[in-house]
């Protein structure tokens, strides 16, 4: 993809490269930007995305390990025993079958795997499960990640010690919109979550999901929010909304409005290895679909979601050729951290002032 950048957008470019926190300026040339110009914010996230990871892009999968009645009620989730979705209910699944999807997931191209299972916490059965399949991942060479609610530091230490690279805990929305999603929980909660996942040693992957009526400025808050608290991975996912739930009768996000989401979080996110998630083939549709590779994520994640289906592997890694990108291999995924402006007396200012 080759996009001829404007003076303004190549002097945002050179800022960010410079290690300067981007300018309210900066953030609004992005937001503001009209539709015609989605592919130049795309290429200005592209050059940000070189700049910190090369042509390496991160490939994860997820499995979606125990589904279906949760007593949370994000508004958004198909999962949440508070709506009324047709979304499948099982307990938490068998190590070996996991096993099994992570090694289907590898041979697709993944190098991380992620377990993830509703509600707000495993009980004490389906936490030993959850560590048999942590190992079971690990032994098949992914880096396994746990996406299962909050985690104290004791099941944090045990988790590492069978094998476990990060946890997960998605932050959602900007703590102002979250009452609007969820109530059944605080922000408060999933940011200590975050804290003791990253005081107990593990990385930390943590972002949210976009076009669940949320604002720039809630989604400026939330990216300010998760580099205060040093998250270096960060998923983004688009709404794809399900009838039944809250969210159901919302509209897709666009294109455009998805490439500037992306974009945003790069400049906020300079050392954060973003992750294009759930909903992407809603919101980068057919022709589109490589703005989601070239828009400036770090990563994306392959295959099924935990309850729609996914882009096929092979579509993927095509775009991935395309675009002269390749995927990540197992040992060597994208740098997270040491990114422009990692540590600079400017980002410091921008934080003070917040
Ligand atoms: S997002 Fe997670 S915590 Fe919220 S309802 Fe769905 S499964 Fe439960």
């Amino acid at each position: 993809m080759t996009t001829s950048l404007s003076a303004p957008f190549a002097a945002i470019i050179a800022r960010a490269l410079d290690g300067r926190a981007p300018t309210d300026a900066d953030l609004a040339a992005v937001i503001e930007a009209p539709a015609e110009r989605t592919a130049e914010v795309a290429a200005l996230g592209l050059a940000l995305k070189r700049a910190r990871s090369g042509a390496r892009l991160s490939l994860c999968a997820i499995v979606n390990a125990k589904s279906g009645r949760c007593t949370e009620n994000c508004a958004f989730c198909a999962q949440s025993a508070h709506h009324r979705a047709d979304a499948p209910a099982h307990s938490f699944r068998d190590p070996a079958e996991i096993a099994a999807a992570a090694r289907r997931a590898g041979a697709a191209g993944a190098t991380r795997f992620g377990i993830v299972s509703s509600g707000l916490a495993p009980d004490e059965a389906d936490f030993a499960l959850l560590l048999r399949a942590v190992a079971a991942v690990a032994a098949e060479g992914l880096e396994a990640d746990a996406s299962v609610g909050v985690l104290d530091a004791a099941r944090i230490r045990l988790l590492r010690d069978a094998g476990l690279t990060r946890v997960h805990h998605n932050l959602e929305v900007g703590r102002s919109f979250f009452p609007q999603i969820c109530t059944t929980h605080s922000y408060d909660e999933d940011v200590a979550a975050v804290r003791t996942a990253l005081a107990g040693g593990a990385r930390v992957c943590s972002g949210g999901i976009f076009g669940v009526g949320e604002g720039w400025d809630a989604r400026i808050e939330l990216a300010e929010t998760l580099r205060g608290l040093g998250v270096d991975s960060v998923p983004m996912n688009f709404l794809h909304p399900i009838p039944g739930t809250p969210c159901g009768d919302r509209a897709v996000l666009s294109t455009h409005e998805a490439v500037r989401i992306v974009a945003l979080f790069r400049l906020l996110l300079p050392d954060a290895a973003l992750r294009v998630c759930g909903g992407r083939q809603d919101v980068f549709p057919g022709p589109a679909a490589d703005l989601a590779l070239a828009g400036g994520a770090d990563g994306v994640m392959i295959g099924d979601y935990l309850t729609l289906k996914g882009t096929a592997a092979s579509e993927d890694l095509a775009a991935l050729r395309r675009l002269g990108l390749e995927p990540a291999v197992p040992g060597s995924d994208v740098p997270e951290g040491g990114g422009p402006g990692n540590g600079r007396s400017e980002w410091s200012a921008r934080e003070a002032e917040k």
